[in-house]
This record gives C-alpha cells, sequence and structure tokens, in this order.
C-alpha cells in the first residue's frame, strides 16, 4: 500500500532513528486492530527540530513519538504538557487533537508495567537507580509515585542532585537521595531493586557495565535493565549469574509504546503482538 493510502500517520522523531524497533512494533499493533494507520520514522536534526513539529500539525498526523536527544527540546514548541512529563521534564509522546499538540510522558508507565508483568511491587520497597538523564528521571518519578524510596548513583553528580531536588518540589514527601557512582558500594540488604537507566552496556559497547566489577551483586537483587539491545546486557548476565532475579527493557519499551497508542488512537493494542514485533525487529 502506498504512504497516502492511510488514514492517519504518527511517527518517531530522533537523531538518529534508523535502528527504532518502534515503526515495527506500531505497525502490527494497527495491523492487529485492523486501523489504516501508518507508523513512520522522521529523522530529525537538531537544527530542523521546529520544523518537524510544525509538521505534526497536518491534519492526518495522530502525533509522534520522540526519542534521542529531542525529549526536553521538545517540549518549548507545545502548546500544553501532561503534569506527569512536566514533572520528569522530558516528553516522549505527542499527541495532535484539535489543532494543539500535547507533550506527554509514558517511560514511567511503561517501566512501572514491566515490573508489574515481572512480579515485582516497589510500594515500600527501597530502591536504586543507576543514571540521571531522561529515562531515569521518568524512572525515579515512577517509584517515588509509588512510595518506594530512591537512592539515585550518576557518574555526574550534580546531574543526580538535580533530579532528586526536582522531583522533590512536586512529590514533597518523596524519600530520595542523591551520589556519585562510588557510593554504589554500600548498596547492600536494605535495597530491594537495583535499575540501569544509563546507556552502559547498550550495542555497540556491550562490554558496559555500571556495577563495579570487583563487586559481586548482592543475590536478593532484583535488577532491571532499561538497555534494550541487546536484551541480555552484561549486567543482567551478572546478576543471573549471582542469583539475582533479572528483568530486561523490552516489557518497558513495549509497554511505554502500548501507552503511547492509546494515547493516539483511543484503542489499547495487542501487547504480544508488540511484543512479537519487537523482538522479531531486535534480531531475537
Ligand atoms: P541520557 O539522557 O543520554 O542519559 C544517559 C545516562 O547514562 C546519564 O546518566 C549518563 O551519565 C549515563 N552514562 C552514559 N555513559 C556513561 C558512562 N560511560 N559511564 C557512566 N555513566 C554513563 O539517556 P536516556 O534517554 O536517559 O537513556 C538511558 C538508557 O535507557 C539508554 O540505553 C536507552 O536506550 C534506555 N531506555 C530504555 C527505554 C525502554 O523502554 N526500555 C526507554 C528509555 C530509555 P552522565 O549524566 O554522567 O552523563
Amino acid at each position: 500500500m502506498k504512504s497516502e493510502s492511510y488514514r492517519r500517520r504518527v511517527g518517531i522523531i530522533g537523531w538518529p532513528v534508523e535502528h527504532s524497533v518502534s515503526p515495527a512494533m506500531h505497525n502490527a499493533a494497527f495491523e492487529a486492530l485492523g486501523l489504516r494507520w501508518r507508523y513512520e520514522r522522521w529523522p530529525t536534526p537538531p537544527e530542523e527540530l521546529a520544523a518537524r513539529i510544525a509538521g505534526l500539525r497536518a491534519a492526518e498526523v495522530a502525533g509522534a513519538n520522540v526519542t534521542v536527544p529531542h525529549k526536553q527540546a521538545v517540549i518549548s514548541h507545545l502548546d500544553g504538557i501532561a503534569e506527569e512529563a512536566r514533572v520528569i521534564g522530558a516528553v516522549n509522546t505527542i499527541v495532535h487533537r484539535d489543532g494543539r499538540l500535547v507533550g506527554h510522558n509514558t517511560d514511567w508507565q511503561g517501566f512501572l508495567a514491566s515490573l508489574r508483568e515481572a512480579g515485582f511491587d516497589p510500594r515500600g520497597q527501597r530502591c536504586a537507580v543507576i543514571g540521571a538523564g531522561g529515562a531515569a528521571r521518568a524512572v525515579v518519578y515512577a517509584l517515588a509515585r509509588t512510595g518506594a524510596a530512591v537512592a539515585v548513583f550518576n557518574r555526574t553528580v550534580e546531574r543526580a542532585q538535580r533530579l532528586v531536588q526536582d522531583l522533590k518540589a512536586h512529590l514533597p514527601s518523596a524519600v530520595l537521595e542523591a551520589h556519585g557512582l562510588d557510593a554504589l558500594v554500600t548498596v547492600g540488604e536494605e535495597t530491594a531493586l537495583l535499575v540501569n537507566a544509563t546507556s552502559l552496556g547498550m550495542w555497540p559497547h556491550v562490554e558496559g557495565c555500571p556495577w563495579p566489577e570487583s563487586q559481586p551483586l548482592p543475590a536478593h537483587l532484583t535488577v532491571c535493565d532499561l538497555v534494550y539491545n541487546p536484551l541480555e546486557t552484561r549486567l543482567l548476565a551478572r546478576a543471573r549469574a549471582a542469583g539475582c532475579t533479572a528483568i530486561d527493557g523490552l516489557g518497558m519499551l513495549v509497554w511505554q509504546g502500548a501507552e503511547a497508542f492509546r494515547l493516539w488512537t483511543g484503542q489499547m493494542p495487542s501487547v504480544e503482538r508488540m511484543r512479537e514485533a519487537a523482538l522479531a525487529a531486535l534480531g531475537g
């Protein structure tokens, strides 16, 4: 079918986007529901972001996903922003409705759904999150909302401190701490969940691992890696070898996509169809 025969279009805005599995995932879900929608790749260098966002106002465009490096920069180009995205400070989904472009963040919901399907309940637990970028902000927000206590560890400690400060302004009762990576040695018995929200371990630098090489992972931990390419990161391989429960990044990827799909179409997609398509696109 030619693209003009589709009724509505959505796409992914990033730089680069050629490796994104979102087109495969969403197009499979559109097909499964019999929707004549199409999900496209919209590679967008920073200097073309304003023009790209202006293009979303076309009648047939229902919205977009936003990825690296535009999740923060896109905010100033939108007409409105959902409360959660404003608190997190990052937009990964734009909805075009009645001529208005509204920014949302579905990463935090995707993360919580992936924990839920893995059988981990963060409520009242102590959690350690490595990283302080856009994904970490969504994860720390999600955990804090459930009432979990969160310690954030980041290479650039000032960025972790800013994350904690920003979230505390919106969630005053949240128990949040900021540390440098060297403080990871203090993660012990009282911590139930360890999350890697850095890009360490991501293809092509698959040897990367945020956990210190000299330190064994405590066996009682549930270890979640947001990296999904590869699905079995060095951190998860070490976690499994140590006897930990391991959760890969596919669940979050699929559930954040399902929530974006629901925002655009008003319908819940087949999450299993999306998972199969994402796995196939990842070569799994
Ligand atoms: P980002 O905003 O660029 O943040 C990158 C983070 O990684 C920062 O905390 C950075 O520390 C840290 N980092 C990078 N290189 C490092 C190194 N060599 N040593 C130590 N720390 C390092 O990226 P993001 O958007 O948050 O994404 C982070 C990861 O999450 C990516 O792998 C992405 O694919 C994944 N992700 C997965 C999903 C999913 O659905 N599964 C969703 C979103 C993101 P500094 O602050 O010190 O630079």
